[in-house]
């Protein structure tokens, strides 16, 4: 016997009870960046390799390391899969034009694919939501994108998620920065871990954000880069937060915030969970103000944050989500019943019901039991005498009551009738059952 394949590691199949449910936040999700304005954008999952070097960085952790980049067997291309979303959603933006007549504002979901070790909360193939508002300078912009995922917490019943909020500066301001934390680190070099030490002249920025415990100490000495910010970034901070403020929104400051992409600049926020271990951050994002010149476009500002759905979905205790109901049950039995049996179906479908029809065969028993299995509220009975009277027979499955024949011309108004009448015990019993708890 030959043995079974695995799914790849890290990487997860969504059974349909799950899917059910993923199905629902993307739903959500959706509507809610609708309602501020935000339009849907699908680009492909694999893209030149080029575009990801270029825009998060050569040296950062995603790049170096996490990348699933290989070479086009037909044809030599050098691509990967996307390991986020923002750099392919700046791609296509400069590629179609869409700035041509003002800003917008875009949304995206769907996989992304990062190489890194598995654990609860880190996987290989992960799951983005994603917000990016191109042609916007701000602060106004960026409160919007932290507030509105402050609307979407509260929508979704999540309380403990806490904002730390940064500003990068500028390029110059960074460059300032750059300098003395080098000098920094250069001075207590025998305390810098093997990253660290290789970090030091390719990017030192990064050190900052090492989680490694035993350079904790040695990174709280550091200089930090909000002392290094010029009038203008911090009084672009000044603004975001005090928009913030008055919206009733908490957020700390955390000056070594420094996100592991390299394009951002200026605001960079993070929302963190204290429920999720290491992998606490549901939420980032931050502007970027250089990326779309940096990747061939006309230099325009821009802003955007990524939620994590497996993170988002393990911080919410949903109740079980209810299956996806079944209605009807056809049953049939006969070849001319069959065919009779498919229109039924179909008809009813039209209007709206969930109909299930008996495929494989059986006799009326097993067909019976299969509709009972299924959990439908009702079974559609095509038989042969059925067939003669041009009738079918309609035969509640879970209510008490006997079954009845009624004409092929008017028993979708009964089977509506019924699960209407389905409906209202078990909302009555849903009732009963709230206020007997
Ligand atoms: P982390 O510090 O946890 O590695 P990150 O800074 O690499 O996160 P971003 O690139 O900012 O993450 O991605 C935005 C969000 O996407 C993260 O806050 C997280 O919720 C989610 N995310 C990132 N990498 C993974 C992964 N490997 N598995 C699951 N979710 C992830
Ligand atoms: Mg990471």
């Amino acid at each position: 016997m030959s043995t079974i394949l695995q799914a790849l590691r890290g990487m997860n199949d969504i059974l349909p009870d799950e899917a059910e449910r993923w199905e629902a936040y993307e739903f959500v999700l959706a509507a809610w960046a609708k309602s501020y304005g935000y339009r849907p954008l699908r680009t492909p999952l694999v893209e030149p390799t080029a575009l990801f070097r270029r825009a998060i960085g050569e040296v950062t952790d995603i790049v170096e390391k996490e990348m699933y980049s290989f070479t086009d067997q037909l044809n030599g291309d050098h691509v990967s899969l996307r390991p986020e979303g923002t750099a392919s959603c700046v791609r296509a933006v400069l590629q179609h034009n869409l700035l041509y007549d003002g800003p917008k504002r875009l949304y995206y979901h769907g996989p992304m694919f990062r190489h890194e070790r598995p654990q609860k909360g880190r996987y290989r193939q992960f799951h983005q939501f994603g917000v990016e508002a191109l042609g916007w300078l701000g602060p106004d912009v960026d409160a919007e994108h932290i507030l509105m995922c402050a609307r979407l917490w509260e929508e979704l019943g999540i309380e403990d998620l806490r904002l730390e909020i940064n500003s990068l500066g500028s390029a110059e301001e960074r460059a300032q920065h750059r300098h003395a934390l080098l000098a920094y680190f250069e001075s207590h070099a025998g305390q810098l871990d093997q990253d660290a030490s290789r970090r030091l002249h390719s990017n030192p920025l990064r050190i900052l954000d090492s989680k490694n415990p035993d350079m904790q100490t040695l990174i709280r000495g550091a200089p930090m880069l909000i002392d290094h910010l010029g009038p203008d970034s911090k009084a672009h901070f000044d603004a975001v937060r005090g928009l913030l403020t008055e919206a009733g929104i908490q957020a700390t400051v955390n000056s070594r915030l420094v996100r592991g992409l390299d394009y951002y600049n200026r605001t960079v926020f993070e929302w963190v969970s204290d429920r999720l271990g290491a992998q606490g951050t549901v939420c980032a994002g931050g502007r970027y103000d250089g990326l779309i010149a940096q990747l061939g476009g006309k230099p325009a500002p821009a802003c955007g944050f990524a939620i994590g759905l497996e993170r988002l979905m393990a911080l919410v205790e949903d109740h079980p989500p209810a299956p996806t109901s079944t209605e009807v049950y056809v049953i049939h039995q006969g070849d001319e019943a069959a065919t009779v049996a498919f229109a039924v179906a179909d008809e009813m479908r039209r209007v709206g019901m969930s109909v299930i029809l008996n495929c494989g065969g059986g006799s009326l028993k097993t067909q019976m039991r299969r509709a009972d299995a299924s959990g439908a509220v009702l079974a559609v009975i095509v038989g042969e005498d059925e067939l003669r009277s041009g009738e079918v027979t309609l035969k509640p499955l879970r209510a008490q009551g006997e079954q009845w024949r009624t004409s092929r011309t008017d028993y979708i108004e009964q089977v509506a009738e019924l699960l209407l009448g389905q409906n209202e015990d078990e909302q009555l019993e849903d009732e009963n059952g709230r206020t007997g708890s």
